[in-house]
């Protein structure tokens, strides 16, 4: 169990250096494959100790080996989080399909998050991608012996989340992108119906607290607006995750009053 974990969070890691890659090479508008990694200060093409997750960033104490530029602490961080969903994944699905459709979605909310951080946007190329691979996901649901309502709920979920978030859009255009928008379809998709209505509480819950806790830390020169993409993007994973207990909890807490 203690070793499964620990090779566990090591893919999670690695996966989470490959994430790193994919939203940079997205920003810099490079491809995925090409060139080899390099420091983008000096440039040197970095071997592949310099690129062990998390380790070389602790061994290099967070420069350059060539010209002792700050390597941006975002790295590391990516992938920890990578390696935490993955152990999250194992430790709440075990090996399923449950675990596998928890790690490809949280695989690319953390690309999108990334990009939304840094940019502001949720680029619709991923949000696609990210939408036919949770149908895929779902036929897989079909195929492995789920009920033909499954895809329904999903479809359903989808269409509640996109709705909601169109209709926000529409009525307040400066506080919502687009790319919320189509991103509420995705995540509705996966989290289905009734969960769908947890998953948008919960992103408007976190939201705010993150949106306080943002306006208490930084000084308000350096505000600016904070990116709602990753509020939705862990709401989907804690949904996933505990969303038919929490909802058992809330119905006990209202059966009570
Ligand atoms: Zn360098």
């Amino acid at each position: 169990m203690l070793i499964l974990s620990v090779v566990i969070f090591i893919a999670g890691l690695a996966i989470g250096s490959f994430l790193n890659v994919v939203a940079l090479r997205y920003l810099k508008k490079q491809s995925v494959v090409l060139p080899s990694s390099h420091c983008p200060k000096c440039l040197t093409p970095l071997k592949f100790w310099d690129l062990i997750p998390l380790l070389s960033y602790l061994l290099l104490q967070g420069k350059c080996r060539y010209c002792k530029e700050s390597i941006s602490p975002v790295y590391p961080l990516v992938e920890l989080i990578s390696g935490v969903i993955f152990l999250w994944s194992y430790f709440i699905f075990g090996f399923s399909l449950q675990s596998l459709e928890f790690v490809v979605l949280g695989s690319f909310l953390i690309v999108l998050s990334i990009i939304d951080f840094k940019e502001f946007i949720l680029p619709d190329k991923i949000v696609f991608y990210n939408l036919i691979a949770g149908i895929i996901l779902k036929i897989g649901y079909l195929i492995n012996g789920s009920n033909i309502n499954i895809l329904l709920y999903s479809l359903a979920g989808a269409f509640i989340g996109f709705l909601f978030f169109y209709i926000i859009f529409l009525l307040y255009p400066e506080g919502m992108g687009g790319g919320d928008v189509k991103l509420a379809f995705v995540l509705g998709l996966f989290v289905g119906f009734p969960l769908v209505f947890l998953w948008l509480f919960l992103s408007f819950f976190l939201g705010s607290i993150g949106g306080v806790l943002y306006l208490l830390t930084l000084k308000k020169r350096f505000r600016e607006p904070l990116p709602f993409g990753p509020f939705l993007a862990l709401s989907a994973l804690i949904t996933l995750s505990w969303g038919i207990y929490l909802i058992n909890i809330y119905f006990s807490l209202i059966w009570r009053i």
